[in-house]
């Protein structure tokens, strides 16, 4: 059993960790922004509802975020473990997901703290673009795709995202500090917070994130 939580700020690079450990961990990666994302294009009641926050760069409330989550985890690939990808987001959501867990008989085995300095999480913000179909991760300058807007993995035209404005991106980062951050004593306090060093590129930061998950 491997539950993991990969927790940083917005463009810390979660996403982009996630995808690289699906080769070496068998575990599904969740992430509750990809989940968000997938009932916003099929016009979901919760999609439309999440649409509000996400626009405005603001967390969507703690109830239907559990919820949404919770489904997913009771799902049967999640049943050997998870990667957890922008969840939790506040204490009440770890606390939720501890409760979750535990009903499972299980619980968080570590958290993979990836630190960036703002000036470094808005810049990787600005360039970042994505594949609306497989969610493969790309930046313009840190990690650019073979050809040009074209997805490496599968062909599709790659696309920013509708909450990747400046102004969005500067309150996310806010709203992570305000709300997020407390997150880190939270884990601190139950011994599995382990701090990886964001700023390195991307190979970097994932043998520092490989060799971690492996001492557990
Ligand atoms: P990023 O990759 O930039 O950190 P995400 O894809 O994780 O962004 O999240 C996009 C938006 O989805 C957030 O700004 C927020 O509105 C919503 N969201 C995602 N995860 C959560 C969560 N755990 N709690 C509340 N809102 C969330
Ligand atoms: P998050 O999921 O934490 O919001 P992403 O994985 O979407 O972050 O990464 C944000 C942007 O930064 C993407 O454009 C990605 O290609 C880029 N990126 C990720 N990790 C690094 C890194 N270590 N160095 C430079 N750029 C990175």
């Amino acid at each position: 059993m491997t539950d993991l939580v990969l927790f940083g700020a917005p463009g810390a690079g979660k996403g982009t960790q996630a995808e690289l450990m699906n080769e070496w961990l068998p575990v599904p990666r969740v992430s509750s922004g990809d989940l968000f994302r997938y009932n916003l294009s099929n016009n979901t009641e919760l999609g439309r509802l999440a649409k509000t926050f996400m626009d405005r760069g603001e967390l969507v409330p703690d109830d239907v975020t559990v919820a949404m989550v919770r489904e997913r985890l009771q799902r049967p690939d999640c049943a050997t473990g998870v990667i957890l990808d922008g969840f939790p987001r506040t204490v009440a959501q770890a606390e939720a997901l501890d409760a979750l867990l535990a009903d499972m008989g299980r619980r968080v085995d570590a958290v993979l703290f990836i630190q960036v300095s703002r000036e470094s999480l808005l810049g990787r913000l600005a360039g970042r673009w994505t594949c609306p179909t497989c969610g493969a991760v790309y930046h313009e300058v840190f990690n650019p795709e073979r050809s040009k807007g074209i997805c490496d993995v599968d062909g599709a035209k790659l696309f920013q995202r509708q909450d990747d404005t400046p102004e969005t991106q500067a309150r996310r980062i806010d709203v992570y500090q305000e709300q997020t951050a407390p997150l880190e004593q939270y884990y601190r306090d139950q011994s599995v917070l382990v701090d990886i060093d964001g700023e390195q590129d991307i190979a970097m930061v994932q043998a520092q994130i490989k060799a971690a998950v492996q001492a557990l």
